[in-house]
């Protein structure tokens, strides 16, 4: 069978083609049926007239109802008046002969209809019927084209693209962590990666110069709004680079793949403005202020970086912690107050974020790249020198074996294809997201475990 997607037929006039796909939707009109034919291209309508049928297709007629999966062949004539709503709107196919693949029970919500949604949590149960609805449909591949252009640029740059460890040890960007007891060490945890930050640093160590990974994190906190408990970075290093290097080659990356993505996208002011972090929470108190002219122009983008963030503040305990990232390095001006731990609340990193109609879409910064540095911010932030050397010994020697300066970004894939997509939260372009509150009804996680699993990885439950 040499098989025709629903979007070439208008290129197939006169011709006999095979047609496999959803029942979209089906209407009966007396003495003809159209069928409303769904596959991955799109979605073409289908006129089924009885006496064009053989006996068998007639027969499975009545029994069709909608996403049933049918295999038709049929003739594709021009139609009489076109649907100029429909990509294949120019065409009809009468059907000669209907296969039914396999049935289907009705849905617990309509495919056809986007306009009346379900609640959340029924469609993210039934999240396979859910992304058939053509919006979903386009979100996800509208995903999976920006990540192709994003690779695309990079790998032509000279990045390569390394995967790095899931199960691997906390590090201290902020977050709690999710922990995986391990069996085969009693009393000892993997934790979830809340970012590659070490590894693509150990990366730079190793001399690629220049990574990159479309890469999973996870992060085990309370969910403040449109928060997901696992996500997805754009994640990048460099080494040999300044401040400037990273966020000029990034702007050159977001402007060249939303031309071509999104075209209809507009990209209100390049190069990205650049806001210091004061000047941002002085004019609009704000870190990510929206800097849109027409807030209800859907394709209008605003770009901006925010940049010369304090280094440290203030913890409710009267101690110093790190706004960012601990791996963060200041300024240069500012290299010798971090080591001497002076005007420690007026260090400036060297931390940028970009921001985009008011969310941030990511941040990075340049790196500590000498053990002096890094050790210094642990120390600023009251930690022992033990407790130094146990949770951090591993990169601290590393920064003593030739590391190169070097700095990254991480970009939030989720929320920049939101925003492409003018979707309000980022579940609307995650295949399988959690909900608001971490759980995901489809395969039921989390969920309680059998004794033995538990046993196996020596865990006893508190009552
Ligand atoms: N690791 C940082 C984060 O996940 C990003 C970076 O500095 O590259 O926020």
């Amino acid at each position: 069978m040499e098989r025709t997607l629903a979007l070439k037929t208008v290129k197939k006039v006169g011709e006999t083609v095979t047609l496999c796909g959803w029942v979209h939707a089906r209407r009966n009109m007396g003495k003809i049926v159209f069928l409303d034919m769904r596959d991955r291209s799109g979605i073409v309508q289908v006129v089924i007239v009885s006496k064009e049928l053989d006996s068998v297709s007639h027969g499975a007629l009545p029994e069709i109802r909608t996403e049933f999966v049918l295999q038709i062949e049929g003739i594709v004539n021009m139609r009489k008046k076109a649907n100029d709503a429909l990509p294949t709107g120019s065409v009809e196919i009468l059907a000669t002969k209907i296969t039914i693949l396999n049935t289907s029970k009705t849905p617990p919500f309509e495919i056809e209809n986007e306009d009346r949604q379900a609640n959340e949590e029924l469609r993210l149960k039934y999240r396979y019927l859910d992304l058939r609805h053509t919006r979903m449909a386009r979100n996800m591949r509208l995903r999976h084209t920006l990540v192709k252009e994003v690779r695309d640029f990079l790998c032509a740059q000279d990045f390569i693209e390394i995967e790095t460890s899931l199960l691997t040890k906390g590090t201290p960007e902020g977050a709690r962590e999710y922990i995986i007891p391990s069996r085969i060490y009693p009393g000892t945890f993997y934790v979830l990666p809340q970012s590659p930050q070490q590894f693509k640093q150990l990366l730079m160590v190793a001399g690629f110069e220049r990574y990159f990974q479309i890469a999973k994190c996870f992060r085990d906190e309370d969910q403040r709004g449109d928060r997901q408990p696992e996500f997805t970075q754009i994640d990048v290093e460099m080494s040999f680079v300044e401040q400037e290097d990273v966020m000029n080659l990034m702007e050159a990356m977001m402007i060249k793949t939303i031309q071509k993505v999104s075209p209809e996208k507009k990209i209100l002011a390049t190069p990205f403005p650049r806001l210091t972090y004061q000047a941002a929470m002085e004019r609009y108190g704000t870190d990510r202020p929206d800097l849109r002219v027409n807030k209800d122009d859907p394709h209008e983008l605003a770009f901006c970086w925010v940049v010369d963030f304090p280094f440290f503040e203030k913890t409710e305990e009267g101690g110093w912690m790190f706004t960012h990232n601990p791996f963060s390095a200041p300024q240069p001006a500012y290299k010798e107050q971090l080591l001497t731990k002076e005007n420690i609340g007026g260090i400036i990193a060297a931390q940028y974020d970009m921001v985009c109609n008011g969310y941030e879409v990511g941040g990075g910064g340049i790196r500590n790249h000498t053990p002096e540095a890094l050790r210094a911010v642990f120390e600023i932030m009251g930690l022992s020198s033990d407790i130094i050397n146990e949770r951090f010994g591993h990169i601290l020697e590393a920064l003593e074996y030739g590391t190169p300066p070097h700095g990254g970004i991480a970009l939030g894939l989720d929320r920049l294809v939101a925003i492409l997509a003018n979707e309000p939260n980022i579940r609307e372009v995650i295949a399988f997201p959690k909900t608001g509150d971490a759980r995901d009804p489809l395969m039921g996680a989390p969920s309680s475990m059998p004794q033995k699993a538990l046993d196996d990885v020596h865990i006893k439950l508190k009552n």
